[in-house]
């Protein structure tokens, strides 16, 4: 993608763009931008199974994908299903909700001789739709509690935090510089979240750091892994005697993906301040880095080996990404959604969204290196090098 353009984007053009109806926004867009819904690509979405499965079965865990019914998300979500002692299973997310996703749930769970009605414990792991949309259903079905961190608790609640916070997202993308017309477009497609999974009711069970877990064949101790949302928490799976030696298993959610980058969505806590994505996201992946594993379960693809090499990769990824901006900020200054379409010339309303959480968390980076600076004026923020 080229990004010589210069910065300002001809009004013309924005309106033009925003009288499609969004199905066909959304297929006109660069592919390159959608794939940033949830996750970046970086790669292959779908790697071939290297003996992850089996490995874990070791363990009593069980990897089930669940199709998405968008491509954005880097491939099926991922539920993790462990025996648990006595009988029965743990889930550790439950997929996307809907009948379609439920069937395959069931049927995976039928697999490995369960049920949904088996299911005694329920572990969200971070407040994505496509990782907790299922969860009430699978309530519902089993009376299973629901755990998850506090940090992404009213996530899970209903009207989504989108909603709820609507006036706080409103202040904020319009001091980054977004059209009026651009934020209303955002926020009905993030509330449109409502409708992908059954909205839970209290009461939920909490998830915290350094929580231990007992499982029919491993323990589990809990990892808060802040960054890709500010609640998302790993467990750190480990064998609990038996054959083979000792293995040591993380379930990562979306915190290490082999081939995707976890996005960093723009979020807004409900002090009003934004919640520092990307910054807070590489400490905790140096924190996973510094893991002895065997096996990565991530949440979407099969499970991989050697997660240095991918935190490694990713590392790359954003240090070229600010390198990028900041050769994109010209003398005067730019708003973040200036660099948006700058990097991204196409981008529509709802892209903008995608992108400029991504912006925004390498511009912290930029900042914290005493590399940028911003200045608000006349309600407007605006990023200059240094
Ligand atoms: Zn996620
Ligand atoms: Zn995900």
């Amino acid at each position: 993608m080229k990004n010589s353009r210069t910065l300002a984007k001809p009004k013309a053009e924005q309106t033009k763009r925003r009288a499609f109806p969004r199905e066909a926004r959304l297929k006109e867009s660069d592919p390159l931008l959608r794939d940033r819904f949830l996750h970046t690509l970086r790669g292959a979405s779908t790697m071939p199974e290297r003996g992850g499965d089996a490995a874990i079965a070791r363990l009593g865990v069980h990897r089930i994908p669940i199709p998405l019914p968008f491509p954005q998300a880097g491939g099926p979500v991922n539920v993790i299903a462990v025996e648990e002692e006595g009988g029965g299973i743990a889930l550790f997310d439950t997929g996307i909700g809907g009948v379609d996703a439920e069937a395959v749930l069931r049927s995976g769970l039928a697999a490995i001789g369960s049920d949904l009605g088996e299911v005694r414990r329920i572990f969200v792991t971070h407040g994505h739709v496509d990782h907790y949309g299922q969860a009430s259903r699978v309530r519902e079905v089993s009376g299973a509690p629901v755990y998850v961190h506090a940090r992404d608790r009213r996530k899970l609640l209903s009207p989504v935090h989108w909603i709820a916070d609507r006036e706080l997202y409103e202040e904020f993308l319009r001091r980054c510089g977004v059209p009026a017309a651009s934020v209303r477009e955002i926020l009905e497609v993030a509330a449109y979240q409502e409708h992908l999974g059954g909205r839970l009711e209290e009461p939920l069970g909490e998830l915290a750091e350094g929580q231990q877990l007992s499982f029919a064949r491993c323990d589990a101790t809990l990892l808060e892994m802040p960054g890709h949302t500010p609640g998302l928490v790993c467990a750190l799976l480990s064998t609990r005697g038996g054959a083979g030696g000792p293995l040591a298993v993380l379930l990562a959610n979306d915190h290490i993906l082999e081939h995707v980058s976890p996005n960093p969505l723009l979020e807004i806590l409900r002090d009003g301040s934004r919640f520092r994505a990307l910054p807070t996201y590489l400490e905790s992946a140096a924190r996973a880095r510094a893991l002895e594993l065997d096996w990565v379960v991530p949440g979407h693809g099969a499970c991989f080996v050697d997660h240095r090499r991918v935190i490694d990769g990713l590392e790359g990824f954003y240090a070229r990404r600010q390198e990028k901006i900041l050769s994109l900020i010209p003398a005067g200054g730019a708003t973040p959604v200036e660099l948006v379409l700058s990097l991204f010339p196409r981008a529509t309303g709802l892209d903008t969204y995608l992108v400029i959480g991504e912006i925004l968390g390498n511009l912290d980076l930029l900042e914290a290196d005493s590399r940028v600076g911003a200045i608000e004026r006349h309600g407007e923020l605006r990023y200059f090098r240094r």
